[in-house]
């Protein structure tokens, strides 16, 4: 009879007798261990690479008071035993403040690649993700950079993707929303025109002293279902609720952040009364958030920009859900990269909007798509990415 040891010493070299790209099979002093030492039995070393990479978007993107045409962005690359973890950090203007410039991002990932190296197993996630979390307070879109790319190489190393790692049916993805951006009643109707066909739900961003007008010009083309985004732009309770009453017979189906996140008990007091989800976006970072927004909305939009990615969102959704809340998944205008990422959680949310990698014109991957207006995730290994 063998014992385990043994076992696995016969199946790893039946195994490698075979030509089966199994990782690292071998026994290490301490006693079995799977996939950490490489193929040479020789310990590999994780090597982080970050560089600036402009995002162009297709069309001006226009919300509030601004306009814009390019997003900064950096892109980086974490190798272990020549396989590449690819991740990224989006950093739109209007959030500076929260993610950071590429400046910060790229002089934070310069002190992850001096230190990355003296984690000798990318296994341990745990341990090497609460490490560089707690280098600095902020650079959440920098630790978010990091966390997608060590998830597409411990993915790649599995060879599974991470929906299936979570265990869940890529089936149940949803359709992503599609933000119809504000502009003149001439132009929305020609934008919502084009979105018909290929979204099956659409997004629009209020807030502003023309938010029926906006509702009626997508009315007079469309019935889709369309997700609000009130960006807090609602600063009374009852004003805010009389709009949601009012959207509600317009087929809208869910609000997200109708008033400005210091008015708590106003918010509470909206989600009461309203026939409609209520959804924290502004008012949700990371995790510890979460926990209080109970009572006040009834489900929170979790982006991996602003929560450092992966390993906490899925947490952030777990509790949630134990909280008897909704969560949506939503994104920055960024790459297939991030975007797929984002994607392999999709299948557990009620709502998702993943639509910036459809936003820019210089994508570096190809991963999630929309499908007849669905998110499909390919069946490849770690975030689902191939790198054009
Ligand atoms: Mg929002």
């Amino acid at each position: 009879m063998q014992n385990r040891r043994d076992f696995l010493k016969t199946a790893t070299l039946a195994a490698i007798g075979s030509g089966l790209a199994v990782n690292g099979l071998l026994a290490s002093e301490s006693g079995p261990s799977l996939f950490n030492i490489n193929k040479r039995g020789a310990k590999a070393k994780m090597q982080l690479r970050a560089f600036p990479y402009e995002l162009k978007l297709a069309h001006v993107f226009t919300v509030a008071s601004y306009s814009r045409s390019t997003t900064p962005d950096v892109q980086v690359e974490l190798e272990y035993d020549g396989i590449v973890g690819y991740g990224e950090a989006s950093m739109p203007p209007y959030l500076q403040k929260e993610l950071g410039t590429v400046e910060s991002v790229m002089a934070f990932l310069n002190r992850v690649a001096e230190v990355i190296g003296q984690f000798d197993d990318p296994f341990k996630m745990e341990e090497i993700l609460t490490y560089i979390d707690g280098m600095d307070e902020g650079n959440a879109a920098a630790k978010t950079a990091v966390d997608i790319a060590l998830h597409d190489l411990v993915g790649k190393l599995l060879g599974a993707p991470w929906y299936k790692i979570w265990g869940f049916d890529k089936e149940k993805a949803p359709s992503t929303t599609f933000t119809i951006g504000i502009d003149t009643p001439d132009v929305v109707r020609q934008k919502t025109r084009e979105c018909a066909d290929r979204f099956n739900i659409l997004k629009v961003k209020l807030g502003r002293d023309n938010d029926k007008e906006m509702i009626e010009t997508i009315r007079s083309v469309t019935n889709l279902p369309i997700a609000i985004d009130a960006n807090q732009g609602w600063k009374d309770r009852q004003y805010a609720l009389d709009m949601i009453l009012w959207l509600k017979e317009k087929g809208i189906v869910m609000i997200e952040q109708p008033m400005p996140k210091t008015q708590i008990d106003d918010i509470a007091w909206v989600t009461e009364h309203s026939p409609l989800p209520v959804f924290a976006d502004e008012s949700v970072q990371r995790l510890k958030d979460v926990a209080a927004l109970k009572g006040v909305f009834s489900g929170i939009n979790i982006k991996l920009m602003k929560c450092t990615g992966l390993r906490e969102a899925h947490k952030m959704m777990t509790l949630a859900r134990a909280l008897g809340m909704r969560v949506m998944i939503g994104c920055m205008t960024e790459t297939s990269c991030a975007c797929s990422a984002a994607a392999q959680l999709s299948p557990a949310v009620d709502f998702a909007d993943l639509d910036g990698n459809l936003l820019i014109a210089n994508d570096r991957f190809r991963g999630m798509e929309v499908v007849k207006g669905k998110i499909t995730i390919p069946d490849l290994p770690g975030i689902g990415v191939v790198k054009l």
